[in-house]
């Protein structure tokens, strides 16, 4: 628990929520700036600040509540799909320091795109640099 953590008063019940769905070690409430109806976020109940920091038990109970839940929040608001992701740290975009998963309802033609579009200027990158990183990354 982070006393300076919106997520974490969102917890405790001092900032209220719409809460979706709860388990023991997670919970999943409507977020307060939707990017479409539906937007949900899940968090684990104790304060990590990124996915890395997370029990690998608790980023599992995580996952599960995402699996359980996206496809009901796609039934309740009639969506096509769904976009999934996380803004995991701050250049990346994290603005809440909590872990949190996004759950994004999305509709054939709403315009957004694919996380790619995200990155307009990608590049192609030699087999040998992508075995490179691959080993760096295995070590
Ligand atoms: P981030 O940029 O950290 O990945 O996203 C944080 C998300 O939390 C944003 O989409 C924002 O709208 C949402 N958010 C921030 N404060 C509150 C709050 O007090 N209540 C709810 N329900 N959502 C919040
Ligand atoms: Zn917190």
């Amino acid at each position: 628990m982070s006393h300076d953590c919106i997520f974490c008063s969102i917890i405790d019940g001092a900032i209220p929520c719409y809460t979706v769905y709860e388990t023991d070690e997670t919970l999943a409430f409507l977020d307060a700036n939707p990017l479409e109806p539906g937007h949900a976020l899940v968090i684990p109940k104790t304060h990590h600040e990124r996915l890395g920091d997370l029990p690998t038990e608790l980023a599992a109970r995580v996952w599960e509540t995402v699996s359980e839940l996206g496809p009901q929040i796609e039934f309740a608001v009639g969506a096509d799909s769904m976009t999934i992701g996380m803004n995991d740290g701050a250049a990346a975009g994290q603005e809440v320091p909590h872990v949190h998963v996004h759950l994004v309802p999305r509709e054939q033609g709403d315009g957004a795109g694919p996380i790619h579009a995200a990155f307009p200027g990608q590049q192609d990158v030699p087999d040998e640099e992508l075995a490179e990183l691959a080993e760096s990354i295995r070590s």
